[in-house]
C-alpha cells in the first residue's frame, strides 16, 4: 500500500462551510492533524480519528514544522489515513505547498482539498462582493506578516486597482496605512476588518484608510482578522442603509464604526 496524507481545507470556521471532498477525508481518516484556526467541531465527522494538534499561532509555543513534517510521514508509512487538516485553503497563506512538496519529495502521494479561505468567506459573510462590475476587476489576497521580515510592495497594490484582502494584518495597520496612502491610494478608501469570520462570534468594523488603526483600536480588534480595502467594502454598507431607510431590517446584524 502507498503511503497517501490529505491536505484539507477545514474552511473559515463555520461547520457547515466545510467541503464535501473534505467531510470524506475525514471519515476516512485514521489521524487527524489540526492546526489552531480549525474549529473542532468539523471533528464530528472523524469521532473514530487520534486527533493531534500541531498549531503554531504568532508568538506563541509552536509545533516546529519538522515535526510535523516527520510525524506525517511516520503515520504514512505505517499505512494510516493521515488528513492534515487547515484553516481555510491549505494552500492560501497555509504552507499547504511546502508540506505537499516535502512530502512528495519522500515519496508520499498527496491529495489537496480545498477550503473556502477566510478572506473570501469573510467579505462575503459581511455581503462585500470582492469582484463588482465597475467597481472592481480583481482582488488580490495578500498577506501583511513574512516570515522573513521582506517587503509587501504595498505601494503597487494601490495601484493596481484591485480590492485588497489582507490576511495577518492587525498587528501592521499602521504600516499598511502608510504605505498605501504612498503609493496614491485615496485617504477615504473604504475598508471592512472582520474578525472570526464565519463563526458565530464574528465581528465587523467598517472604516476608511486614514483611520482604519484608530477605528480597529477603538473596537479592539483581534486576530485572526482579515481586511477588505476597497471601494466594495462599502458596497454592503450602501446596501444596508438604502434597506434601513425603506423600513425594512438589515439581512444580518453588522457592527458600523
Ligand atoms: N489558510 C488560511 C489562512 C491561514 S493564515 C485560510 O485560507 O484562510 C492565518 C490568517 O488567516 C489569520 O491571521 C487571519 O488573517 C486569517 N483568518 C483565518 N481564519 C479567519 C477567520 N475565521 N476570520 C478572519 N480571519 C481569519
Amino acid at each position: 500500500m502507498s503511503a497517501k496524507v490529505w491536505l484539507v481545507g477545514a474552511g473559515p470556521g463555520d461547520p457547515e462551510l466545510l467541503t464535501l471532498k473534505a467531510v470524506r477525508a475525514l471519515r476516512e481518516a485514521d489521524v487527524v492533524m489540526i492546526d489552531d484556526l480549525v474549529n473542532d467541531a468539523v471533528l464530528e465527522h472523524c469521532p473514530a480519528a487520534r486527533v493531534i494538534s500541531v498549531g503554531k499561532r504568532g508568538g506563541c509555543r509552536s509545533t516546529p514544522q519538522a515535526f510535523i513534517h516527520r510525524l506525517m510521514l511516520r503515520y504514512a508509512r505505517h499505512g494510516k489515513c493521515v488528513v492534515r487538516l487547515k484553516g481555510g485553503d491549505p494552500c492560501i497563506f497555509g504552507r499547504g505547498g511546502e508540506e505537499a512538496q516535502w512530502l512528495r519529495e519522500h515519496g508520499v502521494e498527496v491529495e489537496l482539498v480545498n477550503g473556502i479561505t477566510a478572506g473570501l468567506a469573510g467579505a462575503t459573510q459581511c455581503a462585500i462582493p470582492l469582484t463588482l462590475r465597475g467597481v472592481a476587476r480583481g482582488v488580490t489576497l495578500v498577506t501583511a506578516h513574512t516570515q522573513d521580515d521582506s517587503q509587501v510592495n504595498w505601494p503597487a497594490l494601490a495601484q493596481s486597482g484591485t480590492t485588497l484582502v489582507v490576511y495577518m494584518g492587525v498587528a501592521k495597520l499602521s504600516e499598511i496605512r502608510e504605505q498605501l496612502l504612498a503609493g496614491g491610494m485615496a485617504a477615504d478608501m473604504p475598508v471592512a476588518m472582520i474578525e472570526n469570520a464565519s463563526l458565530p462570534h464574528q465581528r465587523e468594523c467598517r472604516s476608511q484608510l486614514s483611520a482604519m488603526e484608530h477605528d480597529a483600536e477603538a473596537f479592539q480588534l483581534k486576530s485572526p482578522a482579515i481586511l477588505v480595502i476597497g471601494r466594495v467594502a462599502a458596497h454592503a454598507q450602501q446596501n444596508l442603509e438604502e434597506q434601513s431607510q425603506r423600513g425594512s431590517e438589515p439581512a444580518r446584524e453588522s457592527r458600523y464604526q
